[in-house]
């Protein structure tokens, strides 16, 4: 995990002296605004001197009462450059009469066994306490540096060092402090090397003891081997760094840390971490950082490295967590927190760290989601009347019953069309779960409210096959009932989609299924009023945002659609600014999936049942196994895996071959020809179209399949089993890990996409679901390691709380986390705030 490091509002460096909490900062601030008064009301002592001593008292505040005051200061020397000359110089006089009673206020508190004289001088109502002179210089143990500064500010970090920093991603200070450690070694707590032996390779052990051997090894690769003994056993050692033999002798003690290898000859380590004994650690603690890959740079510069950007910074940083909030959380202090995060006294201090600074890009997180859902709250929309004839008359006209969960899920869509502030409500349900016929009953409220509706879908096929279902769905309906339903892609004839434009801002048309089409700039609507975007995460936050801009004057309701089951915290995540319904109820009569796991031994028996099923007229997919991430890779292995089963395994069948590389329309086509039945097999790469009917498809077959997640294997068997015939999915894997066989073990088993999904999630972690570039969220690497849930809840709760009292932050006490929310959110793909 990293953290959100952020530098302090005052984007500019402290000369403030700190080697405790005994600086007057008050005093230096009063300083500040008297320079300000004599330099002509410019503003740059405030920003320089003025704005960063604040941030301290707002650190330091022994109390909430004088912590929000001294926010309210901070937030009016920010405000300060708005003002007008004139204006400045009562500003000036004013914040002056406030920080001098917030200077007195803090000596009182800073000396509560003072005698009283002294005590009631201070406090005397009536007489002001006289500002404490600043105290004479004291040459600064460390020089203090804004957070934001360039690495090269910190002592004895030069262009060399900083460009190896450049490879990690660390290019200022506070991207240091957030370099996360992997793990700490506690050297003071060393295992004897004959308790561990049989327990090689499974856990990282330290070890104390002393160089018995040691051999500089020229030849070959460079290296350095050892033997350590500590009289319970010995290991042997190789550390592929020749600098090590200048380092240590024979009879050195030292600690170690690493895995074990158990092999021929006893126990090895190769490359352990190191410690001589007894070495006077870095860390206040005894527990020694350890930092990921370090891009050339030791372990031990590294260290020095981030204790100098700790120290240099420990008052510059500001806490933009008001202390209500840390109080009710019990979270530490933002400079406790990167001074744990690297050198911890304990465990637990290390984990209070962590906690803090994952909670804090949670909550960033959280409350620009929820600031997004309460801004669109405000937008005017259309409330429509409910429409319950018509809506009854459609469901009555269905060939079927609707489940529970369908019904349950038109309810509250109906009660949000019935709202005056746009629906925006994302509907998750598995492949086959009737979405289609909801969002249909939805565009019957519009069109029975007068207004049209439009249907994007991602590929022209998906189109063209919802518009075909919407046709159908509105059979049952009669008249003036039946809405008039188009379609409109990138294939539609010019002459065609003239007319259907000025059919369309002509009103004629009421429902207008398409592409990206739909988004062309002369693609006017009478009066758009609903819109259903099927498969969201396939569309950008720019195309999704684009849509509702067709409805001129009020925001359409909107409905997302995804056939990819979200574990609720993750959608907590994801969606934080949506309402989401869920369909998790399948249609009587489907039958389930026969979902069959094969090794390559067993290869032969899955195509005899491929050759069976394409013999009773049915139709097969092959999934040719995830190479890497590029396209053109994947390209070549479809080919390859095509032309082998062409060639070897099915010389009679009609094989096509679809993936990335194609264009969108080269994809169509594909997929038509294969729906039409002119192809037996489609051997395709994971670019196979989410949601593409072929009902006489009975077979998926997934080579490689330890190489996909828990959720895209569904998606992949979402594409059969969807007539009425039996189907299977059959799972080839060769080799695989312990976690990958329970993966295929689970699919066997249950055919629950949510059960599913949630599996996914503790096995894989959350990466493989956050696709950020396409979501309009910040950076999110950070979550791919694991992601907290608790601690989500927790800031989701915070979020909530924040919002409910203050929507907009405006009040002192929250103007720095305000900032912090906007920087944070700053990193968000372009247009996501309008998503
Ligand atoms: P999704 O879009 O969620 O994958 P669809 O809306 O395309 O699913 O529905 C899949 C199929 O199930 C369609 O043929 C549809 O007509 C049918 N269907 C939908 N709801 C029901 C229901 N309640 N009972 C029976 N069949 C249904
Ligand atoms: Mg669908």
């Amino acid at each position: 995990m990293s953290s959100p490091a952020r530098p302090t509002p005052s984007r500019n460096a402290a000369p403030v002296r700190d080697d405790g909490n005994d600086i007057d900062h008050a005093a230096n601030a009063i300083d500040a605004l008297r320079r300000e008064w004599r330099a002509g009301f410019n503003g740059r002592e405030l920003r320089q001197f003025a704005v960063p001593a604040v941030s301290r008292l707002v650190q330091l505040a022994p109390s909430h009462e004088l912590e929000a005051e001294s926010r309210a200061v901070l937030e009016r020397l920010h405000a300060y450059d708005h003002l007008t000359i004139d204006r400045r110089k009562l500003e000036l006089t004013q914040v002056a009469e406030q920080l001098k009673s917030i200077q007195a206020r803090f000596a009182h508190a800073a000396s509560p066994a003072a005698p009283v004289g002294k005590l009631n001088e201070a406090v005397a109502p009536g007489r002001r306490a006289a500002p404490t002179p600043v105290k004479p210089s004291i040459p600064p143990a460390v020089k203090q540096v804004a957070p934001d500064a360039p690495i090269t500010s910190l002592p004895r970090v030069g262009d060399a060092v900083a460009k190896k920093l450049a490879k990690l991603g660390v290019e200022r200070v506070d991207q240091l402090l957030s370099l996360s450690p992997r793990r700490h070694i506690d050297y003071s707590r060393t295992v004897e090397i004959g308790s561990i032996v049989g327990f090689s390779g499974r856990q990282e052990v330290t070890l104390g003891g002393q160089i018995v051997e040691l051999n500089e090894i020229r030849t070959g690769t460079p290296r350095v081997t050892a033997r350590m003994a500590d009289g319970t056993g010995w290991v042997r050692i190789t550390w592929f760094n020749p600098w090590i033999a200048k380092q240590l002798t024979v009879g050195d003690r030292i600690a170690i840390s690493g895995m074990p290898d158990e092999g021929f000859g006893g126990l090895s380590f190769t490359n352990p971490e190191w410690e001589r004994a007894g070495a006077p650690s870095l860390s206040t603690g005894r527990l020694v950082p350890i930092y990921p890959l370090t891009a050339g740079l030791a372990q031990k510069s590294v260290r020095t490295l981030t204790r100098a950007a700790l120290d240099a910074t420990k008052s510059t940083i500001v806490d933009f967590l008001p202390a209500s909030i840390r109080d009710e959380r019990k979270l530490v202090d933002l400079v406790t927190a990167f001074e744990h995060l690297h050198y911890p006294s304990g465990y637990a201090a290390f984990e209070d760290a962590r906690r803090r600074l994952g909670f804090d890009r949670l909550l960033l997180l959280q409350l620009g989601l929820l600031q997004r859902r309460t801004e669109r709250k405000h937008a005017a929309g259309v409330a429509f009347r409910p429409a319950t004839t018509a809506v009854a008359g459609f469901i009555h006209g269905l060939p079927f019953q609707l489940t529970a969960a369908q019904r349950r899920v038109l309810d509250e869509l109906l009660a949000d069309l019935q709202r005056p502030e746009p629906m925006a409500r994302l509907l998750q349900g598995d492949v086959g779960s009737g979405k289609t016929v909801v969002a249909a009953a939805a565009a019957i409220v519009a069109h029975a409210n007068g207004a049209q509706s439009a249907i994007m879908a991602p590929t022209e096929i998906l189109a063209e096959q919802h518009s075909h279902n919407f046709r159908g769905l509105f059979l049952g309906l009669s008249g003036d009932a039946a809405p008039e339903v188009a379609l409109l892609t990138g294939s539609t004839r010019p002459k065609v989609r003239k007319e259907m434009l000025a059919a369309l801002a002509g009103g004629e048309i009421d429902v207008i299924v398409g592409t990206h089409a739909l988004l062309q700039p002369d693609v006017q609507f009478h009066r758009l009023g609903f819109v259903v975007i099927d498969e969201q995460h396939r569309f950008g936050v720019r195309q999704r945002a684009e849509l509702k801009l067709k409805a001129r004057g009020r925001e359409p309701h909107i409905l997302s659609m995804t056939a990819t089951p979200i574990p609720r915290t993750l959608n907590i995540v994801l969606n934080g600014d949506m309402d989401v319904s869920i369909i998790d109820e399948l249609p009587p009569g489907r039958l389930p999936i026969d979902t069959r796991r094969y090794a390559a031994a067993e290869r032969s028996v899955a195509y005899d049942l491929v050759r069976q099923q394409v013999a009773a007229g049915h139709q097969v997919f092959v999934i040719c196994p995830l190479v890497d991430e590029s396209e053109v890779s994947e390209m070549k292995a479809a080919t390859a895996e095509a032309e082998r089963l062409r060639r070897d395994v099915f010389p009679r069948l009609r094989i096509a071959t679809l993936h990335g590389k194609m264009s969108g329309r080269e994809k169509d086509r594909i997929m038509t020809a294969f729906r039409d039945r002119e192809f037996d097999i489609l051997v395709a790469t994971s670019v196979i179209e989410v949601g593409i009917d072929v009902p006489n498809a009975t077979v998926m077959l997934v080579e490689g399949a330890d190489r996909f997640g828990l959720a895209q294997l569904h998606q992949f068997r979402g594409r059969v089993g969807r007539g009425g015939s039996r189907s299977y999915c059959l799972l080839l894997a060769d080799e695989t890990s312990p976690d990958g066989e329970a993966r295929l073990q689970l699919l066997t088993e249950t055919n629950d996409g949510f059960v599913l999904a949630d599996k996914d999630l503790e096995l894989r972690g959350p990466g493989d679901f956050i696709g950020t570039r396409q979501s309009g969220l910040p950076e999110m690497g950070w979550v791919v390691h694991g992601l907290d849930t608790r601690l989500l809840e927790e800031a989701r709760q915070a979020a909530a709380q924040l919002i409910a009292t203050d929507p907009e932050l405006a009040a002192g006490e929250f103007a720095l986390l305000r900032d912090e929310v906007a920087a944070f959110w700053a990193t968000a793909p372009a247009g996501a705030s309008m998503a």
